[in-house]
């Protein structure tokens, strides 16, 4: 079993002088696999099919860097609702943290694309192509000859054009599907920067995917480093219960035997090529494969399954005792909680028409001449449209407050506002003195933004605006 010891000084996937050694993980099966492959089928979908949803009339996520505006589930934002996206920003790092505090790297196990698409799609295709984990080496061993050409060259055209589908598809998250299409029917000229940046994602993905691997969570992800700080030794990982294993199989001659057999079946299966019998490590993703792979090995052996699992370092040290909750998890949970409250009041409280009403400074309320005893109140508007489509703003008078001799006047006010434009305009109110009470009174006015293209009832937004207003102290 010595020769199969994996090395303590360096990691498993570089030898000596640092060069890479070449993993071929096992195919494994198993309650977790199953789970985990259901899961994948589901967030490919989600990823393909995402920026072709409309939802509002919108793609269901679009993050228009180059034009500063993103639409997230029928919300549309503009670069200046930035505050808006720390909330966002905010609430998915404490997500990550808090989640990860709890239940470790399940992120990087169960959603992670690196995770989901070597696993789901890349080495699937190679098993395909190329066989099991022990042929696959064989033929990377063998010279080279016209079969393993021909297989080399389908694998690797099938995983170019994957890469192409998969940089198309993330692409359409930036520019938006419409964009994408007339891309794609265009010559790569007109779009001579998006097309730079589509063939430096695909040779990204395609090499990340392809054959880079392991090697990112390893050595490039910094997620995998962070986990040693958001961790604690109540956060669940895959671990080894050492209590029951030890001594394992060929290490205590004659003496009492634990319950793991050292068959290196989890090390087989490992896409880090990692033993986690060694205890939690910064190259294990809690991909779950070695428990598959062990739970097998045991069900064989008619022993209980799970000696490797899903647990807690405190609870492998002392099985049976609980430990109060660390603090840093509800301290993750209360900024978690602010940064989606404070989503949650913003998104609440927006409208597609935002303003803002500023008493003229220099002459914010005058007296009319004649008998009728009217007050003129002037105010500046700022109106900006915080939809992606053009509308029409017109400004009411209710009813309620026509009746109580109300009128306006509204002056530079543009015919409609394109997406995210911003106007100015002024805003003349002529009420009776009676309605100012020693000074002061208020009125309600409706702003009323209108979708240019449809013209319906439907595609109207009222925002019903309490308006102060000034006279003279009677
Ligand atoms: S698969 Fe289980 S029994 Fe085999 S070496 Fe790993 S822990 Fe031991
Ligand atoms: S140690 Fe187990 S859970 Fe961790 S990466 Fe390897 S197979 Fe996956």
């Amino acid at each position: 079993m010595a020769d199969r010891e994996l090395p303590i000084a360096r990691l498993a996937t570089t030898d000596d002088d640092g060069h890479r050694i070449w993993l071929y993980p096992a195919d494994v099966k198993g309650f977790f696999r199953r789970r985990r492959t259901a899961l994948q089928a589901i967030l490919i979908l989600v990823f393909l099919a995402l920026p072709w949803l409309r939802i509002g009339g919108h793609q269901a996520l679009l993050l228009d860097v180059p034009n500063r505006r993103f639409a997230i589930f029928g919300i549309t934002f503009w670069a200046h609702d930035a505050p808006m996206l720390i909330f966002v920003a905010g609430g998915a790092a404490m997500t990550l943290a808090f989640v990860t505090a709890i239940w470790g790297r399940a992120w990087c196990g169960w959603a992670c694309p690196q995770t989901v698409f070597i696993d789901s799609v890349f080495r699937r295709i190679e098993n395909w192509i190329e066989g099991d984990a022990v042929t696959r080496r064989r033929l990377d061993e063998a010279p080279w000859s016209l079969p393993k050409f021909a297989r080399k060259a389908l694998k690797w055209s099938l995983f170019g054009s994957i890469s192409l589908v998969l940089s198309h598809s993330f692409l359409a998250y930036f520019v938006g599907t419409a964009a994408l299409e007339k891309m794609v029917a265009s010559a790569p000229s007109d779009n001579p920067g998006s097309f730079l940046f589509m063939a430096l994602f695909t040779g990204a993905v395609l090499f990340d995917f392809g054959w880079f691997r392991e090697q990112f969570c390893t050595i490039v992800c910094p997620y995998g480093r962070f986990q040693s700080v958001l961790m604690d030794d109540q956060s669940v990982a895959v671990v080894y219960d050492a209590r029951r294993g030890e001594p394992r199989r060929g290490t205590s001659a004659g003496g009492p035997q634990g319950d793991c057999v050292n068959c290196y079946r989890c090390v087989q299966v490992c896409p880090t090529g990692i033993d986690i019998r060694r205890g939690v490590q910064l190259e294990c993703i809690a991909c779950t494969a070695c428990i598959d792979a062990c739970d097998e090995v045991m069900r064989r052996l008619k022993k209980p399954e799970g000696l490797i699992r899903y647990g807690t370092a405190a609870a492998l040290a002392n099985p049976g005792s609980e430990k109060p909750k660390s603090l840093r998890r509800w301290i993750y949970l209360a900024l978690l909680s602010a940064c989606l409250g404070g989503l949650a009041l913003t998104v609440h409280g927006r409208t597609t028409l935002a303003l803002q009403l500023i008493r003229a400074p220099e002459a914010p309320y005058q007296e009319l001449p004649g008998d009728t005893h009217e007050i003129l109140n002037h105010y500046k508007m700022e109106l900006r449209n915080q939809s992606f489509d053009s509308q029409t703003v017109e400004i009411r008078v209710p009813p309620a407050e026509a009746g109580r001799g109300v009128t306006i006047v509204v002056s530079n006010l543009a015919p409609s506002l394109g997406g995210g434009e911003s106007e100015r305009a002024d805003l003349f109110i002529r009420v009776p003195r009676k309605l100012l009470t020693q000074g002061k009174g208020s009125i309600h006015l409706e702003f009323v933004a209108r979708d240019e293209q449809s013209h319906s009832q439907a595609a109207e937004s009222v925002t019903v605006k309490e308006v102060r207003l000034v006279g003279p102290y009677l």
